[in-house]
């Protein structure tokens, strides 16, 4: 390595590392939960064909491991969601919507196809 690789791949590591205590400041334990999930590759993006929307369906951390539906941005199935988010407002999202954003930004989703009346279907059981 060059002398300027060398920077350069010290100036993205601690870059790397300013953004990952951000994360970690904001959404805290969830936030090393939902990487371990993303690493685990434990995120399923759905998604309806032809209309291309999609859910997220994440599994969970537990031994039985459930999976949980959820959209990124306002709802997951998880008995978190409900208890932390909605009824105590303590968290800004639960680490299975973390992790449904980390795995859709770094193409880390393992990707589903079905047709848009499988997922009307699979959505009217939420
Ligand atoms: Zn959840």
């Amino acid at each position: 390595m060059t002398k300027y690789e060398l920077k350069r791949s010290s100036d993205r590591r601690s870059a790397l590392d300013m953004l990952c205590s951000s994360l970690h400041f904001l959404f805290g334990k969830n936030f090393e939960r939902a990487t371990r999930i993303v690493d685990q590759r434990g995120v399923k993006r759905i998604s309806g064909e032809p209309s291309g929307r999609s859910i997220f369906q994440v599994v969970g951390e537990s031994k039985r491991k459930e999976e949980y539906f959820c959209f990124a941005e306002h709802y997951c199935a998880c008995y978190s969601f409900f208890y932390d988010i909605v009824n105590r407002g303590e968290q800004l999202c639960c680490k299975h919507q973390l992790a449904a954003r980390l795995a859709a930004s770094v193409g880390a989703c393992v990707e589903i196809e079905v047709s848009d009346e499988q997922l009307a279907l699979l959505l009217s059981k939420l």
